[in-house]
């Protein structure tokens, strides 16, 4: 398993359970949150083996080599396959913009190395024209951060939950400019729980003064420990609720996801307060999601900001590594755009699914 992203991970709950799962070991701290924090995961009757970058892993005759990578979550890998035949690569997903982009780069120059004999590469952006900003890790931060300096209103933000660096970059925001982030019981508990990988260096949302933790209201409208789920009380000596965020709207930068927006009725944010979207755009113009999004913007007068980096190579990037990774041949995959690898010049291999290949 190269990362712990829905669409790599969660078809394991309908693999035999006899298979074992071979993850990395932050991997596995992601699952275990999962599982605990939402109703529809279940990873856990397989024999879990956990590795770390350069560990070789015995399958069989096979000999897998994971080498880190930089992607949108910790604990990403790309594989080398030492067959008999020679090596093949997979890339899992990753990208060169990031704040370690030399692991991705460490991966790219240890293929090549290999001479490998095929590769198996992700193509997420590679399509015809990228309509979409391409914007940086680095550029996400400080772009933000001038939306902070520039304002003494609230900041919203929703980003993806797992994406460790995102929540970096606006943690570090926040303490540089005497704000206080303003998590969601979930997110507490991951970052609890990644904690426990001190390759992360992730603050303790149990400690941390600069981290509170949003509880909303519910049944009993008291805020009692029996409203919440077992795995939410955790961090209710951090409980921050709408009235504080109502009366702190200044000092505060606050995680808040489309699904809570709902909040916003009872927290009143003032006119002009800001809403960063630190997600991917919009797939198509038809995006109700979106359309809603901006309907509540619109509703309460708040200033719309767009700010996200993407977890991939954008096409130009996937192509130069196809060349000076040299593969024998190149087999595309998670992309929706095959014939575009071909402009590569390398022996590129549409692949189908149920079909068998064979390398040599
Ligand atoms: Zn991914």
């Amino acid at each position: 398993m190269s990362h712990a992203h829905f669409d790599h991970v969660d078809h394991i709950q309908f693999l035999d359970p006899l298979i074992p799962v071979y993850l990395g070991e932050g991997t596995k701290f992601f699952l275990e949150a999962m599982e605990e924090t939402s109703g529809f995961c279940d990873y856990k009757e397989h024999e879990y083996q956990t590795f770390r970058t350069g560990k070789k892993v015995k399958v069989g005759n096979l000999e897998v080599e994971p080498i880190h990578v930089d992607h949108s979550i910790p604990a990403a890998y790309g594989f080398l396959i030492h067959t008999s035949e020679g090596t093949v690569v997979y890339t899992g997903d990753l990208r060169l913009h990031g704040p370690r982009k030399e692991m991705t780069e460490e991966f790219i120059q240890k293929a090549k190395n290999c001479e490998p004999v095929a590769m198996i590469c992700e193509g997420t952006r590679v399509v015809d024209k990228e309509k979409r900003k391409n914007y940086s890790e680095e550029k996400v931060r400080t772009s933000s951060e001038k939306v902070v300096t520039s304002t003494d209103k609230i900041i919203f933000l929703t980003q993806y939950s797992r994406d460790m660096d995102r929540f970096r970059s606006f943690y570090t925001i926040a303490t540089k400019n005497d704000r206080k982030i303003v998590i969601s019981p979930k997110k507490a508990f991951l970052l609890n729980r990644l904690m426990q990988d001190d390759r992360l260096q992730l603050p303790d949302p149990l400690k941390d003064p600069d981290i509170l933790v949003y509880y909303k209201k519910k049944k009993s409208g008291k805020y009692e420990e029996r409203d919440y789920y077992k795995w939410e009380r955790e961090f209710m000596d951090k409980m921050v609720t709408t009235d504080f965020v109502r009366k702190n709207q200044d000092k505060l930068i606050m995680d808040l996801g489309f699904y809570q927006f709902a909040e916003l009725i009872d927290i009143r944010p003032e006119k002009g307060s800001h809403f960063i979207h630190s997600m991917s755009e919009p797939f198509s113009e038809e995006d109700v999601e979106d359309e809603i999004m901006h309907n509540w913007m619109e509703h309460f007068g708040m200033q719309f900001h767009q700010l996200h980096a993407s977890g991939h190579m954008n096409k130009q990037q996937i192509i130069d590594s196809v060349n000076y990774i040299n593969p024998k041949a190149c087999f595309p995959i998670h992309t929706e755009n095959q014939q575009l690898f071909k402009e590569s010049g390398r022996n590129v291999r549409l692949t189908e699914s149920q079909k068998t290949y064979e390398v040599s």
